[in-house]
């Protein structure tokens, strides 16, 4: 059997299609392309707009600005999520102050928000870790009459739900990636859901260099027109053949999101069985669309967690460590306050092993017989 690999790309040849079009066109810079992939993708996740960029990271820079987050204003975000969350905080000049994590979902809850909050603290970055959705309706609960926007890192979110509603549909930031190790993927690329229409508008211009009008609407409409620049701006702009290639893969989600949790739901089936053994699962109050399947040992399991990803890789099975912690890293080691235990031991104790969509019975088989061999 050939090597596992952790993630492939759904990708084929509508995409190749798509790209081809955009080139025969002549505009591959952010244009039409990016238009018709905003519309569809607000529709899908039930938004009032979406305004796409050049990846998630920058998404979430913009979110911080238009929400008005100032220099040494505190955002809590969790450590225990890729290092993006917290760099996007810092490059917005920021303070990020990180919060533990639930054991079952690796998601910030109202309770650790709370233990994190001080008088400074002006937003929350919620991060669906994995695709795990976090429990909103009570982080809103918490944040809203305390003033403190809620903004969400779904980078990992696409296509999961929570309350039986698309991520991407219940606050004014909503922040996804589709960088390939997403299950919607574009390349790079980026795309922030809001209901909150003046946002937009100011998304729109500040990812386009604070530029009034933008380049694609100035030569649709023919004539002169002459730009002004209110405020300086970035260039955050996606482009039309990331946006081609976005159109085909939004069309391909449902598809993808089912394959992934059925094939999660086999692993499920067998995994939950071993002892010390803790798959990633559903919450009560949502669906996830597993885009990372991370599984947690406990300390029943008498061998390390590298050692046991260490033997896997030599049966030809990729793994990564679970989800990494920032605290931890020289990086953003000044920001650590006070202790994460949780955010430690998932992130110390825990590992994802491989799910993508072509991934066949026989390919999970072997890693689920392998995973089994080598804990016990
Ligand atoms: C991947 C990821 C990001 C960064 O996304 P990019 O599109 O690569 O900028 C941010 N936050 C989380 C939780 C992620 O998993």
């Amino acid at each position: 059997m050939q090597k596992i690999p952790l993630m492939v790309p759904w990708l084929g040849e509508a995409e190749i299609e798509a790209v081809s079009e955009v080139i025969k066109s002549g505009w591959i810079a952010q244009g039409p392309a990016v238009k018709r992939f905003e519309q569809a993708f607000k529709e899908r996740m039930v938004s009032a707009d979406a305004v796409a960029v050049a990846n998630c990271t920058a998404g979430l820079q913009l979110a911080l600005i238009v929400a008005g987050i100032q220099p040494g204003d505190e955002v809590i975000v969790p450590s225990f999520s890729f290092i993006a969350t917290t760099n996007s905080v810092i490059h917005a000049g920021a303070v990020p102050v990180f919060a533990d994590v639930a054991i079952k979902t690796g998601n910030l809850t109202a309770a650790s928000i709370a233990s994190a909050v001080t008088d400074r603290t002006r937003a929350v970055m919620v991060v669906h870790q994995a695709g795990v959705p976090a429990d909103l309706d009570e982080i809103f609960a918490y944040c809203k009459p305390r003033g403190l926007t809620v903004i969400e890192d779904a980078a990992c979110a696409v296509g999961s739900t929570y309350k039986s509603k698309p991520i991407g549909s219940h606050s004014d930031l909503v922040v996804f990636s589709f960088h390939p190790r997403k299950i919607l993927t574009t390349g790079e690329g980026g795309m922030i859901a809001t209901r909150n229409l003046n946002w937009a508008t100011r998304l729109r211009r500040l990812r386009e260099h604070g530029m009034s009008m933008s380049a694609a609407d100035r030569h649709a409409t023919g004539g002169v027109s002459i730009e002004n620049y209110s405020e300086p701006g970035f260039n955050f702009r996606m482009t039309d053949i990331q946006a081609a290639i976005g159109l085909v893969q939004l069309s391909k989600l449902n598809d993808s999101v089912q394959r992934r949790r059925e094939l999660a739901a086999r692993y499920a089936t067998y995994i939950s069985d071993i002892s010390g053994l803790h798959p990633v699962v559903d919450p009560p109050y949502g669906t996830c669309n597993f885009q990372s399947y991370w599984v947690e040992l406990d300390d029943s399991v008498l061998k390390p967690r590298n050692n046991v990803m260490e033997e896997l890789e030599s049966r030809g099975i990729s793994t990564r460590r679970g989800i990494m912690t920032a605290h931890r890293e020289p990086a953003c080691k000044k920001y650590f306050r006070e202790p994460l235990p949780i955010s430690e031991r998932l992130s110390d104790n825990s590992l994802i092993l491989p799910l993508y969509h072509t991934m066949s019975y026989a390919e999970q088989d072997h890693v689920i017989e392998s995973l089994i061999q080598v804990v016990r």
